[in-house]
């Protein structure tokens, strides 16, 4: 049986994740038993929604326990099987964990992936995985955004956010994106095409609220949230009639134990507007549907995503940290 690198789970953050709440454990794999397959991780998508699986709170998958490896969707291939269906060397996509090697019962999210049909085989953990897909679902079945209105994107020069913005265009929208930093700014108007760019960093709410005003007089028919707190608030307060906030993620208050945000709700009654959640979950099904369109506006050039590729479970810590501070351009994703 080969070692198994594990970057396990030691201790429950409290708020920010520091590096002694993890330990990178070398255990041998076990033996298979009948269905099973041996999965030879190749990349681990190190994604927000890991954070909320290092507490102990209400959600929609359990926790990650105490002494188990952290949850990842990963891409590898199948180094021994127990499987009729997969062959050794069979690329495979599915919930995992960070490490060398995971064992799987395929079936649910496990599944056999193509690696010729993309140009890269991270792409299933970015473009063609359940980043982009986030992207097309939450923004058309829970945005709605029609053609000519102005849509809002936080967390605008992350993963999902440049592409939420991309895929507003494609729908004839005006799109503002917020990002940290010039730089960030700078690439959602340049490289991802948004029509203006407000830096959040040094500004309050009322400050935000200005920049909104200044980029969009009418206000907002949708909002797609990815941070929360403060800049949520600031969105509220620019909504027009019939507004659809579509309530993705609150990135700002992960970290945060007692979060304050969403006070300005009262502006939802006031313009008859509209919050919903969503989780990309409930889209699996249609996933074939979303990633076959994706293609088609990736081949037609009217689509661009970024990777942001970090080598070695030995630097697992620091780079899951990078999305707390800001510090990725693109889809996070770890090479194991
Ligand atoms: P990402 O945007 O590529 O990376 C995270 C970014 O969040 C950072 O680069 C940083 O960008 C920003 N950020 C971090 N802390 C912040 C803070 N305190 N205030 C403002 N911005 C902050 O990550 P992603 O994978 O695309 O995820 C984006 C959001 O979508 C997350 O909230 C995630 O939980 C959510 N999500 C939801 C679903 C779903 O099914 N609902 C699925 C996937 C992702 P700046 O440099 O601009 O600050």
């Amino acid at each position: 049986m080969p070692d198994n690198r594990r970057f396990t789970l030691v201790r429950r953050p409290q708020g920010m994740p520091v590096a002694s709440d993890f330990h990178l454990k070398t255990v041998p794999t076990r033996a298979l038993a009948p269905g099973e397959i041996l999965i030879r991780n190749a990349y681990a998508s190190l994604d927000p929604a890991i954070r909320g699986w290092l507490d102990d709170a209400p959600s929609y998958m359990p926790p990650v326990a105490i002494g188990d490896a952290v949850r990842a969707t990963t891409v590898g291939t199948v180094a021994e099987s127990a499987n009729a269906d997969f062959a050794v060397g069979d690329w495979v996509l599915g919930l995992n964990a960070i490490e060398d090697y995971s064992i799987a019962s395929p079936g649910g999210f496990t599944q056999k992936i193509d690696p010729a049909v993309v140009p890269s085989v991270t792409n299933y953990l970015s473009v063609f995985g359940a980043v982009g897909l986030t992207a097309y679902f939450g923004l058309l079945e829970t945005g709605r955004p029609v053609a000519g209105e102005t849509v809002l994107v936080t967390g605008a020069a992350g993963a999902v956010g440049s592409l939420v913005g991309q895929i507003a265009r494609i729908q004839g929208c005006r799109v503002i994106g917020i990002a940290g930093g010039a730089a960030k700014c700078a690439r959602l108007t340049e490289r991802y095409g948004f029509d203006g760019a407000i830096d959040y960093r040094g500004k309050d709410e009322a400050a935000l609220v200005a920049a909104m005003q200044a980029l969009a007089p009418e206000g907002f028919d949708v909002i797609f949230e990815n941070v929360g707190g403060i800049i949520l608030d600031a969105g509220l307060m620019n909504l027009r009639d019939g507004a659809r906030v579509a309530l993705c993620g609150l990135i700002s208050e992960y970290n945060v134990p007692a979060p304050v945000g969403a006070r300005n709700l009262w502006q939802l009654i006031v313009h008859s507007a509209r919050i919903e959640g969503l989780l990309v979950r409930d889209f699996v099904p249609r996933f074939g549907e979303g990633a076959a369109v994706m293609a088609g506006w990736l081949a037609a050039g009217k689509l661009q995503f970024d990777e942001d590729i970090v080598e070695g479970i030995d630097n697992a810590f620091p780079t899951f940290m990078k999305l707390f501070s800001g510090g990725n351009d693109g889809k996070l994703i770890l090479r194991i």
